[in-house]
Order: C-alpha cells, then sequence, then structure tokens
C-alpha cells in the first residue's frame, strides 16, 4: 500500500514546505494535473527548494534539488505541465512530477504520451485518444490495457 501523509499548506493555499510555522491545514497527499511555472529559488536552513506557481490556481509549490533535476530537460519556457504529486523528504515537503504532458487547447483537455504502446491518453483519465489497429501482430496494440492506470 502507498505510504500516506499530509502536506501542509498555508492560509491562501500555498504549499509549505515544512511543518509549523504558518502551516494551516494539512492535506493527505494527492495527485494532481496542472502546468508549473517557475517562480523562484530558495536558500536557507533547509535543502535548497525551487519554487513554481500552478497555473489553475496561483497557488505556489516548492520543488526540490533531486526532483528539478528530473524536470530540467522537460521545462519549456520555465514552464512544465503533467501529473505531479507530493513528497516529504526528512522534514520538509516538496512536490515531485509523475508524467510529462501538455494541454490540448482544441479539445482542452491534458494528454500524454505513452511510449510502451505508442499512443496518446488523456491525463486525467488515463482513457486512450485513439483507437487500437487491427493488426493482430501490431507490438503496440496487442495488449494495450483499457486505460492507462
Ligand atoms: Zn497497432
Amino acid at each position: 500500500m502507498k505510504k500516506t501523509y499530509q502536506i501542509p499548506f498555508d492560509k491562501d493555499g500555498n504549499q509549505l514546505s515544512y511543518e509549523g510555522y504558518g502551516a494551516m491545514q494539512y492535506l493527505d497527499n494527492f495527485e494532481f494535473i496542472d502546468t508549473l511555472e517557475y517562480v523562484s529559488y530558495r536558500t536557507g536552513r533547509s535543502a535548497i527548494g525551487f519554487t513554481f506557481r500552478r497555473a489553475s490556481s496561483g497557488t505556489l509549490v516548492n520543488i526540490f534539488i533531486t526532483d528539478m533535476d528530473k524536470m530540467l530537460l522537460k521545462m519549456v519556457e520555465g514552464k512544465i505541465t503533467g501529473k505531479f504529486t507530493f513528497c516529504k523528504r526528512g522534514a520538509n515537503y516538496g512536490c515531485k512530477l509523475l508524467e510529462t504532458g501538455s494541454y490540448n487547447k482544441d479539445i482542452k483537455r491534458f494528454v500524454a504520451y505513452n511510449q510502451r504502446f505508442d499512443a496518446y491518453y488523456d491525463l486525467t483519465t488515463g482513457e486512450w485518444m485513439s483507437n487500437a489497429c487491427k493488426d493482430p501482430d501490431c507490438d503496440y496494440c496487442n495488449n494495450r490495457p483499457e486505460k492507462v492506470c
């Protein structure tokens, strides 16, 4: 079973990198789909962190340097879109990328590419964007699950 813990947020809904001062609410860890935009970096008594703003809500999240490393090459003009969740490292809390995606303005949905099955899917629902082909020998479409989970 996935280990769950609660993530601290301030009164405005910004994610905090630590428990205690300023923490107004603790929410069970969750996943979300959004575009994050780089705001600033932070050095201090705790780990170096990068602050990003969520496009949907305008609230801030903290990214640890380790998780930033995995995101850097995928960022375009300071932004990255995909599925994220929160994580805990020692006494600190951060946000990390689970899957890279993009926002399709025409259909107003977040989509992602699955390499294994060479197909795009809806990042929110996990449904494929295209039907599997009819070729019984197709390496991609054979054994393609109903949904990406
Ligand atoms: Zn196929």
